[in-house]
């Protein structure tokens, strides 16, 4: 190989399996992080390490001239872009190039080129690979763009050319409201990708998203390692990905794997790379929709079936290394399932969640990997993608590796942050994934109100208390208190041996919870009625046992100060446990009114404030329009009059519940009536 040391110009899961990559390699890795990253994982992993400046991407991650001078003062000879970040931008490439690096990718023209949907598309066509019907011209005025979504008709899609990630796409359906998806779509395709342009296709109405993994030298050799599934989606954005293709007809396979080693071989393409295409089910026919000239999130998937690593060639071929693997020495193995673990509240709208990882612990099983950008103590800032983790199983055929997916989210702990595992379990066990047969439109038609956990349950708020009980008095039997039979921590309930907690998580809030012990049993009460009676109750190392009459139980709770998470059947909640010591109830139950004010609902990033202070503004009139990890929302007015005060810039970064602007009604009636406890 032409270089020994490598710098990984990402962060998170990828930059950790990039590091491990180099290491197994005899490479030499050096980290850039940024001052939101200063404890993460692959910080600690890399053999050096660069800080970059400021947690917003702009500043550190997506800043190519401190990634090339880390490169420089680290001696590092080549950069790895990982995906996201700076890997699909051409004018990096070339820069990395002319300062003498090698750029792990393809050719800065392949990138530009192919990074340009516009662009892309017309190569694809001069190709002979036939794309959706649309809209990729370079009239980009409303008015042309109006035009031309008449002449495709309704639905269609709004794609930014230079998108990925499934940002700044809109699906519309009807033709009054193009132009104002166009100006929400050009606006998050100028602040996500720095470029406005776009262009529109027609929503194909039964999709399935089939994509190809190729891999080429500089030598001209072009390879597919055949094709994944990623048809289950959420925005446009990939959650559960497989290779092979279930239900795929055979012709249909061989025809796409064969367009897009075409494809490839066309633009001269020298590196891995992933050519996708959506699929009409209904009428079996295939459109290319673009190239990723980078490394995929879901790459795992394809290194499992073919048992080929895909950055050890894609550091190879960089390294200007023939790709010495014939065509039939690519066999496909088995069936191979990831599956995305993000720190979201799958039930609150998937808003993503922020904190500190408590406690983690990885599942350990044969044909089962995971890939992970956090470890306990890592904390999870507002300011980049919320994936944390990637659980991806392979087995024999599509039905055990399912299972043994899911196996593998149910022995993933992680506490401390909401994540995904619940949800995804769910999404395995739809009717129409069993049965290999499901569309884009899967999630939005299996939980058609959102998802939601099962209810949390008595138990689950009495095995909260519990656990909190026994941090905090010492470990069931084994406690001197249970077996003398009582203390006094709960004066509040004036019963000797008893304590009282207060818990809520989320904004549910459960009352007084009361744990009763005597004699090495215990007893807890909800609002005075028992709820739970166990006897032997032990816990040890974040795991609760007890017997309840003859029978005996075991659960894994954590308790990390006042946040007990209980992995139960209500998806992991974490409760705030809370004793009448210390806290009253009125301070815990704070209730969160919007009143005259706009309130950030999430953490996230302002990206236009659309009024000035003294403008007359109407309900539901749009103040803000804010960025929250991937998405743009519109935060509107909760009542009409004169807007007072602005107290958020574009580019600042809020935290949730902040208030943002108020807003002076014309009718006294409106008037905020305030935090009762501020
Ligand atoms: P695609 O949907 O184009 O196949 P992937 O699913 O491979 O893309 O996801 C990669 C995209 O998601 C990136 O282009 C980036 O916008 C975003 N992304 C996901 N995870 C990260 C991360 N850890 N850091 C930065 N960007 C990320
Ligand atoms: P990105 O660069 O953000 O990954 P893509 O063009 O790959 O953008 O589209 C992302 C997803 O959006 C696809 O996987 C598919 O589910 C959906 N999609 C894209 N184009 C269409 C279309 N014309 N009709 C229906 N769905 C589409
Ligand atoms: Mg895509």
């Amino acid at each position: 190989m032409k270089f020994s040391k490598v710098l990984i110009a990402n962060r998170g899961e990828i930059a950790v399996r990039l590091i491990r990559a180099c290491a197994r390699l005899g490479l030499r890795s050096v980290a850039v992080y940024s001052d939101a990253d200063v404890d993460a994982l692959h910080v600690q992993l890399a053999d050096e390490a660069v800080n970059i400046g400021p947690p917003e991407a702009r500043a550190s991650y997506l800043d190519g001239d401190k990634i090339i001078d880390a490169a420089r003062l680290t001696g590092a000879e080549a950069i790895h872009p990982g995906y996201g970040f700076l890997a699909e931008n051409a004018g990096f490439a070339s820069r990395c190039v002319e300062a003498g690096l090698v750029f792990v990718g393809p050719s800065p023209d392949a990138i530009a080129t192919m990074g340009d949907k516009i662009e892309a598309k017309r190569i694809a066509i001069g190709a002979g690979v036939e794309c959706v019907p649309g809209y990729h011209g370079d009239d980009q005025s409303d008015e042309g763009l109006l035009r031309e979504a008449e002449k495709i008709g309704m639905p269609l899609l709004i794609k930014a050319s230079a998108g990925g990630g499934g940002r700044g796409m809109r699906r519309v359906d009807e033709l009054n409201t193009v132009v104002e998806n166009l100006s929400l779509a050009r606006q998050e395709a100028q602040a996500a990708f720095g470029d406005p342009k776009l262009l529109l296709e027609r929503y194909v109405e039964s999709p399935r998203h089939i994509e190809v993994q190729i891999m080429a030298d500089q030598h001209g050799n072009v390879r597919h390692l055949f094709e994944r599934d990623c048809s289950v989606q959420r925005n446009y954005q990939k959650i559960i990905e497989e290779a092979p293709a279930p239900s795929l007809p055979s012709e249909l396979r061989q025809q796409i794997l064969e367009s897009a080693v075409k494809l490839a071989v066309t633009i001269g393409y020298d590196s891995v790379g992933t050519i996708e295409f959506i699929v009409d089910a209904a009428t079996g026919h295939a459109f290319f929709l673009e190239m990723n000239t980078r490394l995929q999130v879901e790459h795992p998937v394809t290194e499992m079936i073919t048992g080929i690593d895909l950055v050890e060639w894609q550091l190879r071929i960089a390294g200007g290394d023939v790709l010495s693997l014939a065509q039939d020495d690519i066999v496909c193995k088995g069936w191979a399932m990831e599956a995305r673990v993000a720190a979201e509240n799958s039930a609150e709208n998937y808003r993503a969640q922020t904190g500190t990882i408590t406690s983690y612990a990885e599942p350990s099983m044969e044909g089962l990997r995971i890939d992970s950008g956090v470890q306990q103590g890592s904390r999870v800032t507002p300011y980049y993608d919320s994936l944390l983790a990637k659980v991806i199983a392979m087995s024999v055929d599509r039905e055990t590796t399912i299972q043994k997916l899911d196996a593998g989210l149910s022995r993933f702990r992680i506490a401390g942050v909401g994540v995904n595992t619940r949800y995804l379990r769910d999404v395995l066990h739809l009717d129409d994934f069993q049965a290999g047969r499901h569309l884009t439109s899967c999630l939005r038609e299996g939980f058609p109100d959102g998802w939601s956990s099962s209810p949390i349950t008595n138990t689950d708020v009495a095995v909260a208390a519990l656990a909190y009980h026994l941090e905090r008095e010492g470990s069931g039997s084994q406690s001197p208190w249970s077996t003398l039979g009582g203390w006094r921590v709960g004066e509040r309930s004036g019963r000797r041996g008893a304590a009282v907690y207060y818990i809520r998580t989320g904004d549910q809030t459960f009352g007084e919870t009361t744990v009763i012990g005597r004699g090495g049993t215990f007893t807890i009460e909800r609002d005075g009625k028992a709820v739970l009676q166990v006897r032997e109750a032990t816990w040890r190392a974040g795991r609760l046992t007890y017997t309840e009459q003859t029978l005996r139980q075991s659960i894994d709770v954590s308790v990390d100060g006042v946040h007990v998470t209980c992995h139960c059947a209500a998806g992991d909640p974490v409760f705030d446990v809370l004793s009448s010591k210390n806290v009253s109830l009125g301070e815990i139950v704070k209730p969160v009114a919007t009143g005259n004010s706009v309130i950030a609902p999430t953490p996230g990033l302002i990206a236009e404030v659309m009024v000035s202070n003294g403008d007359t503004v109407e309900i539901g009139q749009p103040v803000f329009v804010m960025e929250a990890m991937k998405l743009f929302q519109q935060l509107c007015a909760p009542i009409g009059g004169v807007v007072e005060a602005i107290n958020a810039q574009p580019g600042d970064t809020v935290n949730g519940g902040d208030r943002l602007a108020v807003i002076a009604s014309a009718d006294p009636q409106d008037e905020d009536q305030g935090f009762p406890n501020d």
